[in-house]
């Protein structure tokens, strides 16, 4: 039983022990090298915040799969679930045959998505589908074709989310060309804009840069993420956000906020867009939806999301019965255990924390992000220069102390930290003293 497995970080061999050698040499000659991993090391078990290996190593998750496992790994009301859906059916295909718990997820996300207009929900499998869909789901409503995305954006790897994302290596590079029609607009970073920019003259420069490119009334939709993910954790200044919203709305565009990395809970409210108070006209949401099964999902206004004619949306596996079943038990997990309450606690430790470490290394330009969505940015001292070779070495030690730490960032100098939302305080201190051995062994080295 995963919940019985210790909470406590434990190595009994050298990361990569010899079976994950082992295995890595098999992914080698059977997986292609597109396909690349953060660690050589394979998972046996996982649960709540540790990820066990192949060789019996415990290891603390702060990367929960890439903002995914938000109510732990194995979560214990997802696998009942998940467990008694399994016995029912396991799949009819929804367009086919369809089935409550579809119903039960969209019923759910039009009640907790914000704004308390008639909504509607599709789901899809995947983040990039989702995307792919909104953008779909606006050009039928507005029959513009035109869309707007922003500088570091990332919203998947198909042919339209890879036009959407900016960062050419390793997301785009060789695999154009890109989907038509797709407009890149500068973003608000505090931390690169200095002090100089407030939220709404960002918005004012974006927008100009917008209509000295495109008419407005050629734009179905602005896609953004309200706390950038891979982009580097990226906080816009606020009023940023409003004010985009604002001129979509003046201007018939739809707003569609990709909540793939930030929704259900990760950012200290059940989605970032609630920190403005924002009602975006589509949220698309999948990562933490589900606790681990891959879910995704499309919400919005009515009249927008019925825009798209009978038949026009949908796939065989889109909103699978047993990804559903996981989705209401995330769900129920989140609200149950007070999660977002959660998310909170862990802000203030982390950011206390690591606060405490960028007055010891000056390689720390700035600490951010909201709720157990935190990172460090790291540059050459004195400088917004990126030092990315830090974020390597560094995320480097960690992990071969037995901490998964992911990087981030167009530059890759971004260290970000996605714990579980059920990881204690004391596997969390753990895992920052060990960070802070990292930072310092490579401040030595
Ligand atoms: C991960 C991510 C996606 C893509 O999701 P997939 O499930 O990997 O297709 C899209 N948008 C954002 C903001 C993401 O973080």
């Amino acid at each position: 039983m995963t919940d019985q497995i210790p909470q406590r970080r434990r190595l009994v061999t050298a990361i990569p022990g010899p079976r994950s050698r082992a295995m890595m040499a098999r992914k080698s000659a059977a997986v292609p090298v597109g396909v690349a991993t953060t660690m050589p090391v394979f998972a046996d078990r996982a649960g709540g915040g540790i990820v066990v290996d192949v060789d019996g190593n415990h290891l603390i998750d702060l990367g929960s799969g890439i903002a995914v496992t938000t109510v732990g790994n194995s979560a214990e009301r997802v696998v009942d679930a998940v467990k008694a859906q399994v016995d029912r059916f396991t799949h009819t295909c929804f367009m086919v045959t369809p089935y409550e718990g579809y119903v039960a997820v969209a019923e759910a996300l039009n009640a907790l998505t914000p704004g308390d207009h008639v909504k509607r929900t599709a789901l899809f499998n995947s983040g990039a589908e989702a995307v792919e869909n909104a953008v779909k789901i606006a050009r039928a409503y507005t029959k513009r074709a035109g869309v707007v995305a922003f500088d570091h954006a990332y919203h998947g790897r198909t042919n339209l989310t890879m036009a959407l994302t900016a960062k050419e290596m390793p997301y785009k590079h060789g695999f154009g060309p890109f989907a038509p029609a797709v407009h890149r607009a500068p973003l608000s970073y505090p931390f690169r804009d200095g002090d100089v920019l407030t939220g709404r003259s960002a918005a004012a420069r974006a927008i100009a840069h917008i209509e000295a490119h495109v008419s407005p009334d050629q734009l179905a939709a602005m896609v953004i993420e309200p706390i950038q993910g891979e982009g580097g954790f990226i906080e816009s200044a606020l009023g940023f956000l409003p004010a985009l919203l604002e001129w979509c709305e003046a201007h018939g565009v739809v707003f569609i906020a990709d909540e793939v990395q930030t929704g259900f809970a990760r950012t200290g409210a059940m989605f970032a867009c609630e920190h403005e108070g924002l009602v975006p006209s589509l949220i698309v949401t999948a990562k933490g939806i589900a606790g681990g099964l891959p879910l995704a999902a499309v919400t919005g206004e009515a009249a927008i999301m019925d825009a798209a004619h009978s038949g026009g949306l949908g796939g065989t596996y889109g909103g699978n019965p047993l990804a559903c079943a996981a989705a209401l038990a995330a769900i129920e997990t989140i609200r149950a255990d007070d999660l977002i309450g959660r998310a909170q606690e862990i802000e203030r430790l982390m950011k206390e924390r690591l606060r405490q470490l960028q007055r010891l290394d000056s390689r720390i330009g700035d600490v951010r992000g909201r709720g157990a969505m935190i990172a460090v940015e790291l540059v050459r001292p004195g400088s917004v220069d990126p030092d990315s070779a830090s974020a390597v070495s560094i995320a480097a030690e960690a992990r071969s102390r037995g901490v998964i730490v992911l990087t981030c960032g167009t530059d890759g100098n971004v260290l970000r930290f996605l714990p579980p939302l059920t990881m204690g305080d004391e596997l969390l201190h753990d895992a920052l003293d060990v960070l802070a051995e990292a930072f310092a062994v490579t401040r030595r080295g």
